[in-house]
């Protein structure tokens, strides 16, 4: 018998770097610097950003402070583990009712205090969990025992539910070989975004040797776009920084054209993550008010124009670079904060 010719359909995923938009505004607040884990590659440097939380009734003021009505202004709360913050719920909810346009919470996955019975998918419009692998023997080492499965139960809690849930990974050279099992592991549980976050050599990394956790540009080339193409193909909105630019394209820093925030319980306000480990954050929040603060900071490198790219990362991460024989690099370092988003 003639074998039958099958038809494949080729479905490709529709790729747009997710540019900084003037008249948006992110916040990413970390209401305090606690937490129950302690993973390898946390950024979190109390000396730096505070041991304290912000009380509810402050959480509301700053919420206000940085709410501008004539801008998209989005919220994102952070910790430390922010559902460890009794007053949480709360402050979601304020958001929403002050007139951020989203609101969303990146949690450890513990998801204290009850989290889940204390919010509705309305007030929410992410819940991203973070998880460093598709198994325990992968993640755990990394993120603590026991984690994987309370993670993976809170999700599947999380998508019950009906919340829009997603899913942050950290690629380093510790898990990018166990990256490509996601994709199916999101669709069994109903997981609607995932992030791909390139491990940042700063935080415990910085000290703990960067060797040992940071990617080759091939290893991040090779890797990271088919592993996104693939959850795109399977209906899954993908995020992740583009990191490396060709020649010919655009450099732009974020801290020169966007508007993003990044406040510490401390009072600490950075315009660049990068920055966090450092005291040169360009703001501070004292008595409620946003002060800009005076001397040699962040935004004096945001203004240099250097054919690397990103000053600060090559400042931080040299090793990220490669040069040809005339010593001219053979590619820029973009902007942290500029993503590409793949969907079908
Ligand atoms: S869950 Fe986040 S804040 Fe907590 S230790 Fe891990 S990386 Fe740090
Ligand atoms: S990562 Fe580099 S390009 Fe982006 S805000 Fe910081 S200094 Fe600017």
């Amino acid at each position: 018998m003639p074998s039958q010719r099958r038809t494949i359909k080729l479905v490709i995923p529709i790729a747009k770097t997710v540019d900084f938009k003037p008249g948006k505004r992110n916040v990413f607040f970390h209401i305090l610097t606690d937490c129950n884990l302690s993973c390898q590659h946390c950024y979190i440097k109390p000396e730096q950003h505070g041991t304290g939380s912000v009380p509810g009734e402050t959480i509301e003021k700053w919420l206000k402070l940085f709410m501008d009505e004539k801008k998209e202004s989005n919220v994102i709360f952070l910790g430390g583990e922010p559902t460890m913050h009794k007053d949480l719920p709360e402050a979601i909810k304020t958001a929403k009712q002050l007139g951020y346009r989203s609101v969303t919470v990146d949690t450890n996955g513990f998801l204290f205090n009850n989290f889940l019975d204390k919010v509705t998918p309305a007030d929410l419009d992410f819940l991203s969990f973070s998880l460093d692998g598709p198994t325990p023997d992968v993640n755990d080492p990394i993120r603590g025992e026991g984690v994987f499965e309370t993670c993976a139960e809170n999700i599947r809690k999380a998508v019950a539910k009906r919340f829009n849930v997603s899913l942050i990974y950290t690629v380093s050279r510790r898990n990018i070989d166990y990256l490509h099992r996601m994709p199916d592991l999101l669709v069994e549980w109903g997981v609607k975004r995932f992030f791909i976050q390139v491990i940042g050599i700063r935080g415990k990394p910085a000290k703990n040797g960067a060797g040992k956790w940071q990617l080759s540009p091939d290893e991040w080339l090779d890797n990271i776009p088919p592993v996104a193409v693939d959850a795109a193909n399977k209906g899954i909105t993908v995020i992740y920084p583009k990191v490396f630019l060709k020649q010919e394209e655009t450099f732009e820093c974020a801290g020169r054209v966007a508007e993003n925030y990044f406040i510490f319980p401390n009072g600490r306000v950075y315009q660049c993550p990068l920055c966090e480990d450092y005291p040169v954050n360009a703001y501070r929040i004292e008595d409620d008010r946003l002060i800009k603060n005076d001397g040699i900071l962040e935004d004096n490198f945001f203004t240099l124009k250097i054919p690397e790219g990103c000053v600060i990362s090559k400042l931080l991460q040299p090793d990220n670079l490669q040069y040809d024989q005339d010593g001219k690099p053979l590619y820029k370092i973009s902007c942290c904060l500029l993503k590409q988003e793949i969907k079908k």
